[in-house]
């Protein structure tokens, strides 16, 4: 029985009831525009700035390209940026595609999220931004950035790729800094099968990625160097869908996560809390194990019932082997050896998670 088992993976990507997708299949018939700002791309970016109460968004092809979009619309394009070592690949090779230098800062051991308290003493004369994480939907400490940020005349660049849905006083996260990204990868909370999401909080700059997201040209009026980070109608489409559903998968998620924390009652894993002052968004379930060894081998017995979770983020990336002279992070170094992801999603079965429970005790 066991053998046939479905293969359960650290996440599972929510697809729509197909009939729901399709009356927007139809739209893209009637009107043949597959993409070039369509009016699904301009519904959706309105539908998603209605639903977390922003001023305006902007639907890219994916996270990493919102994260280079935001670089190079704030002017960045050399210099240090200082950023966290425990992170997706992807923020650190956005600010290496940009030809900036990341600067590792340690993280928080509670939030594992940049230690905002560490960030002024790694400030040099070539220092252009700050790139934070809201890692696992966790929230960095804003205020603390912003002053450092004002002081210091830097610009603030949220990646906020797993933050979706997340509040803080209030309001969607996605509203700090000077931008802030999300992605919707197929594989994040939610998705538009490929996406990124951008929000900047001053109009020059949003108007500024909009022209360089197609180009760089309004019809033959070439003003700037752009790229092609345009998401299509398909895109779109999945987006307005799962719009329609995502506060019914947090709910989900949230009852999942109950699960967990009254099963995982074991000292040998320490599940990794959000802040108790924000309204949580159940992305992820990260746990700490009290050393790699037990770490490894709590993943081998999974793997035995089929079920994969992840080492997430591993390694810490001022331990790349494409980064040169990276400062030692103490703190992220070793809870990147020692942390992984639970399966979670909307629709894990309850019996699944007594079954990791069970392996993880
Ligand atoms: C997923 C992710 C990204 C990249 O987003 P894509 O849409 O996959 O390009 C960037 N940063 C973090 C923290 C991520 O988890």
């Amino acid at each position: 029985m066991n053998d046939s088992k479905e293969r359960i993976n650290v996440t599972k990507t929510f697809l729509p009831p197909l009939e729901e997708f399709e009356p927007y299949l139809h739209r893209i018939w009637e009107s043949g525009q597959l993409t070039n700002q369509g009016s699904l791309v301009l519904e959706f970016e309105n539908k998603v700035a209605q639903y977390l109460n922003l001023d305006s968004t902007q639907l890219v092809s994916n996270g990493t390209l919102a994260l280079q979009l935001a670089l190079e619309a704030s002017d960045i394009r050399d210099g240090e940026i200082i950023t966290t070592p425990f992170s997706y690949v992807a923020t650190t090779s956005a600010i290496m595609w940009q030809r900036c230098t990341p600067v590792y800062v340690d993280i928080d051991p509670q939030t594992l999220c940049i230690d905002a308290d560490k960030i002024e003493a790694s400030i040099t004369s070539k220092t252009k931004a700050i790139m934070p994480v809201h890692v696992f939907g966790n929230v960095c400490n804003v205020e603390k950035i912003e002053a450092i940020a004002k002081k210091h005349k830097l610009k603030v660049i949220y990646d906020a790729a797993h933050a979706f849905g997340v509040q803080y006083k209030d309001s969607s996260i996605l509203g700090q800094g000077d931008i802030s990204i999300c992605s919707f990868h197929a594989t994040k909370l939610f998705h538009t099968i490929e996406g990124g999401l951008i929000v900047a909080t001053d109009k020059e700059i949003g108007d500024k990625v909009d022209l360089i997201k197609r180009f760089g040209h309004n019809g033959d009026d070439h003003r700037t160097l752009g790229i092609n980070a345009k998401a299509s109608e398909f895109q779109a489409a999945m987006g307005l869908v799962n719009l329609k559903h995502i506060d019914e998968l947090i709910a989900k998620r949230k009852k999942a996560a109950s699960v967990y924390d009254y099963l995982l009652n074991t000292s040998k894993v320490h599940p990794v809390r959000p802040r108790g002052d924000i309204k949580y968004n159940y992305a992820y379930y990260p746990v700490l194990f009290n050393s790699e060894a037990s770490l490894k081998k709590a993943i081998e017995a999974l793997a035995k019932k089929n079920i994969f979770p992840r080492r997430y983020f591993y390694p810490s990336l001022n331990k790349l082997p494409y980064i040169i002279n990276a400062a030692h992070c103490p703190i992220s170094e070793d809870v990147s050896l020692r942390i992984a992801c639970l399966p979670l999603f909307a629709d894990i079965d309850k019996s699944t998670i007594m079954e990791v429970s069970e392996v993880l005790q």
